[in-house]
């Protein structure tokens, strides 16, 4: 039973933005001429509730989404465009100009949804139900609230299944047994949520949990899901992230081999630390990586691949992962470079941040890291190809030659101006 009527008017006018907050009013306004039911949902009714700024506001409609979002659209036809409309799930995505701000908002027709097996993608059964199917189907019950934005209950909560108090006592809950099993992905989105905002797992959510990783029913997941979750969970940066993920054996959702370190906490926190001290070598999304990356340094290339493909890195996210795997072979002849310029090809072709996950493995390796990093890396030469032309060279494999002699001569610090530059060069031709 939904709660004893609860209203969050000063909340949500607290939560978010004056424009944000003019949006709500009009959708408000046509939601009352229409004349449909409409609500604010989910992750918005549970930031209103904690008190935290929401951006992705989901507006759910009892009835055609659509229909309503071409209402909006002409009811404001100056203000509000549609962007996309997704016909499959009957949403759309619309935008409003608010005082020069761009403001986008989701609508959506309430849904049942079943799943055909454990893992798969939901299956629609029917848009414009009742409003407690479309918050059953979700995954905790923080996530299960709708706040009406009609004008003659603006602002009640309705509540089914016990989100308020959960929010309150800090509990993530699955709203039915199967949950987990219907859709592993929601474990890591209950492991972001409780370090993000410090809530616990409920105790039967907690047991479903582990029976669920023990089961090991999830070969048919989506991995593209998983990987979206995953960097969103590791990219807060937050080592009980990583901490938790390995105590609490959901790494299998990633892959069953992988080794639990001696010391996690140490690692964790490690990555925490290399990543915000390297910060500005790194993209921020590519954060994550540096958690995953740590873990799978002992795997061949081909594991590692292979681990990619179920989840549906890219080119560029495959290479971090395998680069990682490859300088952590060659630790040991990195530790012997002498010269600048043999720590520089050691790690020559390497991203960043598989540099600094092998950094992590190899503390030792530190000064060498740093010295490639933050010197050798930036070290340009002035020699052009067109230079070697206008000396009367013809272009040919002997330019790459010298070219590299050059870079290798200054990273050696055998010169470092322009004018240096230019009589080594001179030096070179000559022989
Ligand atoms: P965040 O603040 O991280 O964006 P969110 O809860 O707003 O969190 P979204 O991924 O935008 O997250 O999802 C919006 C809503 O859709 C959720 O609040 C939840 O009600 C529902 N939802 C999202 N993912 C799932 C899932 N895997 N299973 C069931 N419901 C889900």
């Amino acid at each position: 039973m939904p709660n004893a009527r609860i209203n969050l008017k000063k909340e949500l006018e607290n939560a978010v933005s004056e424009n944000m907050l003019k949006v709500i009013y009009l959708c408000s306004e046509a939601a009352d001429s229409f004349p449909v039911s409409v609500f604010l949902i989910g992750g918005a009714v549970r930031d209103v509730i904690i008190g935290k700024n929401h951006f992705d506001t989901d507006i759910t409609v009892q009835g055609d989404a659509l229909e309503f979002a071409c209402f909006l659209e002409k009811k404001y036809p100056d203000i509000c465009k549609i962007k996309e409309i997704h016909d499959k799930f009957g949403t759309a995505k619309l935008v409003f100009s608010i005082n020069n701000q761009q403001i986008d908002i989701d609508v959506a027709g309430t849904r049942k949804e079943t799943y055909p097996y454990p893992g798969s993608l939901p299956k629609v059964e029917e848009i414009g139900c009742e409003l407690y199917e479309d918050v059953k189907r979700r995954d905790f019950s923080i996530n299960s609230m709708a706040l009406s934005i009609n004008k003659n209950d603006f602002a009640d909560l309705t509540d089914y299944l016990g989100g308020y108090d959960d929010i309150k006592n800090k509990k993530i809950r699955v709203l039915h047994p199967s949950s987990f099993i219907e859709d592993p992905t929601r474990i890591i989105r209950a492991l972001k949520f409780r370090v993000r905002f410090d809530y616990e797992l409920e105790e039967s959510t907690k047991i479903l949990q582990n029976k669920c990783l023990d089961s090991g029913m999830f070969d048919n997941f989506c991995g593209e899901r998983i990987k979206s979750e995953l960097k969103q969970a590791f990219n807060l940066n937050r080592p009980e992230i990583m901490e938790i993920f390995l105590q609490e054996n959901i790494y299998k959702l990633v892959n069953k081999d992988i080794n639990i370190p001696e010391s996690v906490q140490n690692l964790a926190e490690n990555c925490e630390k290399t990543a915000l001290e390297y910060l500005k070598f790194l993209k921020p999304d590519f954060i994550w990586l540096i958690y995953l990356g740590v873990l799978l340094t002992d795997f061949s290339q081909e594991k590692i691949a292979d681990i990619a493909y179920n989840l549906y890195l890219s080119g560029i996210e495959t290479e971090i992962l395998t680069g990682a795997a490859i300088l952590s072979e060659k630790a040991e002849e990195i530790e012997q470079a002498s010269s600048n310029y043999e720590i520089y090809q050691s790690f020559e072709g390497f991203l960043p941040e598989a540099i600094l996950i092998l950094l992590i493995k190899t503390p030792q390796l530190k000064e060498k890291i740093n010295l490639h990093l933050k010197k050798f890396k930036k070290i340009k030469i002035y020699t052009t190809g067109q230079n070697l032309i206008d000396l009367g060279l013809k272009p040919g494999p002997l330019f790459g030659e010298i070219l590299g002699k050059l870079l290798k001569a200054k990273i050696n610090g055998e010169f470092s101006s322009k004018e240096e530059e230019k009589k080594f060069l001179a030096a070179q031709m000559h022989h």
